[in-house]
């Protein structure tokens, strides 16, 4: 504790996502004045964003106001507010509005943004999934396409199936396409008379050899495996050069779709770029082994912002239990320099990965373990509800997936936002 009299130091961390909000509970009641700002009054499970777009989840399930969160610790206050500057030599960072907020150490924690591979104009037709927003803007979409053929069907007997693409074969595009096969084969089928949903043709485009890419080719086949058997067509070698509105082009032919969803990359805040330090090609901070900014002991970059090879060699992930250890670790450094020990060096704990495929199936490696079905899918469960933040969301998505699970519906297939976005698809 500083002497009596002494002003703590003050500590500001920019994002309350994974590494932010860890590296604030860590540094909760020391002795450390912290702030916390983020342009959300939430802090979002992004893990289960995909399940509030398919209407599984509702937003209060997903999402936690920071405030909330982070209140029983007297030495935290939370800031709403969008850090758009950093001078690093005065020692502040400036809001939207114009404010400035002073630190003697500060954490960058604030994560990723899409990425069009600088096709920005692609973002309107082809929404990618991110943040609270994004998953209700998307529920709305596709719920709206299901409304959109249901009527034409009626109206002017037009029963060609629905078509949905989904560029990216990583996780999130993965669990994407599986959630959508359940929704038109299982939770809405019954929900529509005039259309078969159960005829959607649900597209997984991949411009690589293979889906799952991060995990092991053997996980990446069952996941694919899986996929198939819930009706998706996984298309790889496949790279998308063009997305219009109501279409796509893959491979010199045009597909047309009722819904096109982004999950093919994201790329760092620009936050980091304001530092000056070195980069590596995807413009993440370089970060010394404590997770400082070379030059700058007082700066820590943490999560997604941030590339390190880590002191057992391991390159360090852009996943969520990556980022929570890493604000874990920046934090404890400060609190070392406090008591004039030396700091640590960053060591990433790789408690293995998973990806969901849809109801039922999943796939999971720990180390050599690799798991794949209904066992991998119950783990990714008990996991998922065991990392999700605060008591009352654990009790929530357990009622609503046992809900599901018994029924075989979905939770809120609301369309709250009727402004209907997109032009009905091209003709084939
Ligand atoms: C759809 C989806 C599914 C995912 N699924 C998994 C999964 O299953 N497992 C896994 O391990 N990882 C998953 N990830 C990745 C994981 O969420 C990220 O690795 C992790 O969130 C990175 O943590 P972070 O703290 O760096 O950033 P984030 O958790 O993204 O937090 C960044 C915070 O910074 C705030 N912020 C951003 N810019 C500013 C600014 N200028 N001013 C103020 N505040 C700002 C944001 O509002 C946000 O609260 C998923 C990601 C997505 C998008």
């Amino acid at each position: 504790m500083p002497a009596s009299g002494m002003q703590s130091p003050r500590v500001v961390i920019v994002g309350g996502g994974f590494g932010g909000l860890y590296a604030a509970k860590a540094l909760s009641n020391e002795a450390v004045d912290v702030t916390l700002l983020d342009r959300k009054n939430h802090h979002t499970f992004q893990p289960l964003l995909y399940q509030v777009a398919l209407g599984v989840l509702s937003p209060g399930e997903v999402a936690s106001p920071l405030r909330q969160i982070l209140h029983p610790a007297r030495n935290l206050r939370t800031l709403l507010g969008e850090v758009v500057g950093i001078d690093a030599a005065a020692r502040t960072v400036r809001l939207s509005d114009g404010e400035a907020v002073a630190y003697e150490y500060l954490i960058l924690a604030a994560g990723a943004r899409h990425a069009y591979f600088g096709r920005d104009e692609w973002a309107h037709h082809a929404p990618g999934l991110k943040t609270i927003e994004d998953a209700v803007g998307i529920r709305s979409r596709l719920l709206l396409a299901f409304e959109r053929a249901e009527r034409q069907a009626h109206l002017s007997g037009r029963r060609e199936p629905l078509s949905f693409a989904i560029i990216g074969g990583g996780p999130t595009g993965v669990e994407l396409a599986g959630a959508i096969a359940d929704l038109a084969r299982l939770a809405l089928a019954k929900d529509f008379n005039a259309i078969n949903t159960k005829q959607a043709r649900i597209r997984l485009f991949e411009g690589g050899p293979r889906i799952l890419s991060a995990l092991s080719e053997d996980s990446s086949r069952k996941a694919a495996r899986q996929l198939e058997q819930l009706g998706v067509e996984v298309c790889t070698e496949s790279l998308v050069q063009t997305v219009e509105s109501g279409r796509i082009k893959v491979r010199d032919e045009w597909i047309a779709t009722d819904l096109t969803l982004w999950a093919s990359g994201v790329a760092p805040s620009l936050l980091g770029k304001m530092l000056g330090a070195a980069m590596d090609r995807s413009v993440r901070v370089l970060v010394e082994q404590d997770l400082s900014v070379p030059g700058h002991r007082e700066v820590f970059v943490i999560g997604y912002m941030a590339a390190l090879v880590d002191a057992n060699g391991t390159p360090v992930p852009g996943l969520a239990a990556a980022a929570m250890q890493e604000g874990q670790q920046a934090a404890r450094n400060i609190l070392r320099d406090l008591q004039g020990r030396p700091r640590e060096s960053f060591r990433y704990t790789d408690r293995g990965s998973m990806a969901t495929v849809g109801h039922h199936r999943a796939v999971a490696e720990f180390g050599r373990w690799h798991l794949s079905g209904i066992l991998a899918w119950l783990l990714w469960s008990i996991v998922h509800v065991f990392l999700l933040i605060g008591f009352r969301n654990r009790a929530a998505v357990m009622r609503q997936w046992m809900w599901a699970y018994a029924t075989r519906k979905g939770g809120s297939p609301l369309i709250t936002d009727c402004q209907q976005p997109e032009a009905a698809r091209h003709a084939k």
